[in-house]
């Protein structure tokens, strides 16, 4: 049973159980197709819970809260949490943990990816989660695509397999450079803020882990995200090639790198982001 916050202790925090215990006591046994893989650890989720800084009072949205390691983590923070779960049987443990910081937690029993995070949030929001590894791009380029900008969230601070976390980051002229690095990087700031053993998770997953966190920063002047995503898919989507090949089919593409004074004889992964920006306004315009 834990003690709800009007019975804290001198920390003015609820003492709650053991994650381990939880999860024996609500048999949460891990689902691979659900894409879960525990964080146990309450210093590692207390310093995950602090990269997107002071949270007292703050709206954080989180996808997938399991048994509630990260939640927890959250609410003693101070923040208001909003979590979306898809996994029924998580629910008790959820409920138990909003019980022991009344008004704070509110659960939400569904797929994130068919929800409108906007509307379901109704006022500026974080997001923290230690996302499900089978949904974590499709949700990812979802809060970073769209006409809208700045967007409803205030800051993405979201766990990935680490080969995904170094792609977000990436610079030009790096395997690892491609269209997520430019969707990423051309209005917002991502950094790599931790990485995460593999061994820190129950079960282990096969690969290891770090933390990206993201900001929003202005929009270039001119361009439409849509077009941008199109120069980008063309471009990455024969890496290989030169850009005069790769970009034929994309209408006045080629005219645009005559314009900007960029050699066409070079390949999508040696353009630089503003490059990629530069193309998009021509083609947008
Ligand atoms: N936050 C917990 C932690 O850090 O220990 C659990 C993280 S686990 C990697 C991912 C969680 O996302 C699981 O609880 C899983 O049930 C949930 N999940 C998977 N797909 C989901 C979806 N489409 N919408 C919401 N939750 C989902």
């Amino acid at each position: 049973m834990i003690r709800p916050c009007e019975e804290r202790s001198d920390d003015l925090k609820p003492n709650l159980p053991p994650l381990r215990e939880v999860i024996a006591a609500h048999g949460l046994s891990a689902s691979k197709a659900l894409g879960q893989n525990f964080l146990l650890d309450e210093q590692l989720l207390a310093r995950i819970a602090a990269i997107p800084g002071d949270l007292a009072d703050r709206a954080v949205l989180e996808i997938g809260p399991g048994p509630g390691g990260l939640t927890r983590a959250l609410l003693r923070a101070g923040a208001r949490v909003t979590a979306v779960e898809m996994d029924r049987r998580c629910l008790p443990a959820l409920a138990e943990l909003a019980q022991a910081f009344p008004g704070k937690l509110r659960v939400i029993e569904g797929d994130a990816l068919k929800i409108d995070h906007a509307a379901l949030m109704g006022e500026p929001y974080a997001v923290v989660a230690n996302l499900p590894y089978n949904v974590g791009t499709a949700l990812f380029t979802g809060w970073l695509s769209g006409a809208a900008w700045p967007p409803a969230w205030t800051s993405l601070t979201l766990m990935f397999q680490q080969e995904v976390a170094q792609r977000i980051v990436a610079a030009p002229g790096s395997a690892a450079y491609g269209r997520l690095a430019v969707l990423a990087q051309w209005r917002a700031r991502p950094r790599l803020a931790m990485k995460v053993h593999r061994s820190a998770f129950t079960p282990p997953p096969k690969v290891m882990s770090a933390v990206v966190h993201v900001e929003p920063a202005e929009m270039p002047a001119g361009v439409a995200a849509r077009v941008l995503e199109k120069v980008t898919e063309a471009a990455f989507g024969q890496r290989r090639k030169m850009l005069r090949q790769s970009l034929k089919a994309l209408p006045g593409a080629i005219a645009a790198l005559d314009t900007l004074d960029i050699d066409s004889q070079r390949r999508a992964e040696t353009l630089s982001v503003a490059e990629f920006v530069g193309i998009a306004r021509v083609l947008t315009a």
